[in-house]
This record gives C-alpha cells, structure tokens and sequence, in this order.
C-alpha cells in the first residue's frame, strides 16, 4: 500500500515571528519587503482575516490592514527552524522530499510493519513539531503526491486530512478544479467557457471536449481528477543536484554584494553536500537580472568537492566570465553530479588542512545549528 504525507507549516514565517516575539502573538502580522516594491512574504491567521495574503504588495497590505505589524524577514532564522522540522522529517522516513523551505513529501509506504497504522502518523508527526519546535503543520495524508498535497491544504491551519485511494475520486469531484495544482487563473478561465468548474466535471468530461484549452496535459490532467498520480517521492539525499539559490529583496548592483551572497550561497551548499557525505564534481552558477531573463554557467572538476572555499573558487572562476551589466535579482549555486564522499580520497597536502578547519566548523554546526558560524 502506498502512503505519502505532505507536512506543510501554517504561516511558516509569520508564525516563527510569533513564537519568538510574544508580543506578536494574537495580532495581525506581516512579514514583507518594506520597499514601495515589497511584496507579502507571509502573514498571520489574524491579518488573513482583512483580506491580506501572500504576493500581495506591502502597499496594498497597509492599505487594507493599516493597524497591522510590518516587519522584514530574519530568513537564516527561518532556515534554522527548518532544518529543525526537516531532521524531524526523517526520523519518521527515510524518504523525504521537500519542496520549499516549510514542506515536504514523506514517503511512508510499507511502514505499516513497523507503526501498525500508518494512518495515526499525521497526528504523530504534527505533536513532534509542536513540541520540539513550537509550531503547528498541516497535514495530508494519502496514497499519491496529488492527493496529499491537497489533503494537507483543506483544513488549514493545524488540519490533518487523510484520504484513502477508494473514496479519492469521490472526495475531490465537488472540489474547484483549481485545486489541482498547476490549474492556473487562465486554464481556470478556459475550463468554465467549457462548463467544466469542479474537479468532478473533468474528470468525466471527454478528452477531445478538453484538449482545446488542455493542450498536451490533457491526460495527465484528468488522471489527477480521478485521483491518480504516480509520481515517485525524491529523496533528498539522492538528488541528482545540491543547490541552493536567493531571491533578493533589493536587486545587487556592485561586485562586493555579488561576491558576499556567492560567498553565503557556496557555505549553504558545501554545508548540504558534507551533511549528506558526498562530494560533487560540476559547480553551477545562475544568475537571474531584473529583468527578469536568466543565464546558468557551468564547470565540471576532475577533483570532487564538498568544501566551501573549493566551490567558491569555481563560482568565482564562473562570475568572472559572466556580463555584470545589469542588476542582479537572483543567484544561484549548485553542485551536481554528486557521488557518495567515501569513493575518493583526497590526500593533497592542501586539502587536508582545509578538510581538517571544515570538519571543525561542521562539528559545531552540528551541535549549534547551521547558523551558528558565518565565515567573512
Ligand atoms: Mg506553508
């Protein structure tokens, strides 16, 4: 029996400010760029209520919930905290897949041997998040991604949703067919010129009827709206590739600040690489300018790396090469083809005393979390 549960955390951002600033509690909070081009990151229950929500303006947010706390996001205290439900993640399965900073698929097939019922799970896994990191999830609980991923969103904040494969069809029919994930405003629109509103309606309605507005994801669409979806839970640790990228608040301008967030960017993934044990041989650089058009470079090294500074002086080689000649609103860092670290020794003089500083760095990010040291 397949079983997959997707954990999302309610107001992931807003709620961490809440837990840390008491005085927040209970209130409408929003945390966003406070620019005149912010955007709503994420708010509180209590501002949802005035109608604010996330991608919304900071404007627009002042606008409609004046009385409202702004504040801009703290975002290595959120990677803090995540990391903190992601190691919890994986005490409940060996297959976890995250899909943004606060959720994740977990794979939980076959485990009725050891659980009993894999059904009690949801219940378990949000008690372990509220007790050891303070905050509450959502939980969906069911036997495809599909499913648990929508599951997890129909009773929101604190909600856990289980559907099983023989009601699922039935269960999702009156739901509006922009439940299903990538059913956007446009095919939203086109579906109701065909009449087609509930999920129920497309998953009965003819394939040619569909395939105007569908075009090729017609099939894939309303095997969805029936319930099925076989896609496989990736785990993280076998990604094909260890990245990490930033959107800026405010787009860069100088090399100073393009050096500084490489620089975070390689200590963020060398870290991911080293705590997975493996070493990788392509560095990969993005780059995405405000307007909005992006460029990736590459370079595969003979050598394996997983240490911070070696990554680093491959994005640097990379950057070198890149035209610098207009703003920077994202940058990426990545390391693939990855390979476990035990198949290669790296015996040079050189790297052995760098080897030797990392593992003492990484002993204490261990212990104290990933934030505790920030190299200049
Ligand atoms: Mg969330």
């Amino acid at each position: 029996m397949r079983w997959i549960m997707h954990v999302d955390m309610d107001a992931f951002f807003a709620s961490v400010e809440q837990m840390d600033h008491p005085e927040y509690q209970g209130k409408p909070l929003i945390v966003c760029g406070l620019s005149s081009r912010g955007v709503v990151s994420t708010c509180s229950y209590e501002a949802r209520k005035y109608g604010v929500h996330s991608a919304m303006s900071t404007v627009k947010a002042q606008q409609l919930c004046p009385q409202g706390i702004f504040i801009p996001g703290r975002h290595q205290r959120y990677e803090e905290v995540s990391s903190e439900i992601m190691a919890i993640f994986h005490e409940f399965s060996p297959c976890v897949e995250p899909l943004s900073i606060d959720e994740a698929f977990l794979d939980l097939s076959g485990m009725e041997k050891l659980v009993g019922n894999v059904e009690s799970l949801g219940a378990k896994v949000k008690a372990r998040i509220k007790k050891d990191v303070g905050l509450t999830a959502s939980v969906g609980l069911a036997p495809n991604k599909f499913l648990a991923k929508l599951a997890s969103d129909l009773d929101k904040p604190d909600g856990c949703v289980i559907i099983h494969q023989k009601e699922a069809a039935a269960f999702i029919a009156p739901l509006p067919v922009g439940k299903i994930f990538g059913v956007g405003a446009r095919t939203q629109e086109g579906l109701k010129r065909l009449g087609i509103t509930t999920i129920g309606q497309l998953a009965t309605a003819d394939s040619a009827y569909l395939q105007p507005v569908l075009g090729n994801n017609t099939e894939e669409l309303r095997q969805l709206a029936l319930g099925l979806d076989t896609r496989p839970v990736i785990n993280d640790w076998e990604q094909k590739s260890i990245g990490k990228e930033n959107t800026f608040m405010v787009d860069l301008h100088t090399e100073e600040e393009r050096h500084k967030a490489l620089w975070d960017l390689c200590q963020q993934v060398g870290w991911r690489v080293r705590l997975g044990k493996k070493v990788g041989h392509t560095v990969t650089l993005k780059v995405k300018y405000n307007d909005f058009k992006s460029i990736t470079r590459s370079i595969t090294t003979e050598v394996p790396i997983s240490l911070d500074e070696d990554i680093f002086a491959f994005i640097r080689q990379l950057a070198g090469a890149v035209k610098w000649s207009r703003p920077v609103r994202l940058l990426g860092v990545s390391l693939s083809k990855i390979a476990p670290e035990g198949e290669i020794l790296l015996d040079l003089d050189d790297n052995t005393k760098k080897k030797k500083r990392i593992d003492a760095i990484d002993a204490l990010k261990k212990k104290f979390g990933e934030n505790i040291i920030h190299r200049g």
